[in-house]
């Protein structure tokens, strides 16, 4: 999607802090992190949230919650962290590409506010 800020991200139009990619996603930091390391793992394929996630697209999700283990392990969270896919205008979805934030370095708040 030309005007899609992840996918601009992706192409490397926009510059970020890259901690991974391979052939089906990308991940790097956070531009505004809320926790001592906070990080998104995106498809590259544009989904555009949650809510388009379908039976044809859905295993590259399979796919980036194995990468986000693999990238916890070598970032040694080892007091554990937080997958979150923001939905929508409740969810507080505020970027229209599916992403993956993975948050770590504190204990976080449940329920969250
Ligand atoms: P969400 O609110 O769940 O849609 O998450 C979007 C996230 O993208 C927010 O946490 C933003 O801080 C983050 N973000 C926005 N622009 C950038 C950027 N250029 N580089 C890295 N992260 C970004
Ligand atoms: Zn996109």
């Amino acid at each position: 999607m030309s005007d899609c800020l992840f996918c601009k991200i992706i192409a490397g139009e926009i510059p970020s802090k890259k901690l991974y990619e391979d052939e089906l996603c990308y991940a790097f930091y956070d531009i505004d992190p809320q926790a001592p390391t906070h990080f998104l793992v995106v498809p590259k394929e544009h989904i555009s949230g949650p809510s388009a996630v379908t039976e044809e697209n859905a295993a590259v999700v399979g796919h980036i919650y194995a990468v986000i283990a693999k990238l916890a392990s070598e970032l040694k969270l080892e007091n554990g962290y937080r997958v979150v896919a923001n939905c929508g205008a409740d969810g507080g979805q505020t970027v229209g590409h599916l992403h993956f934030h993975v948050l770590a370095g504190r204990s976080l708040a449940w329920p969250p506010g």
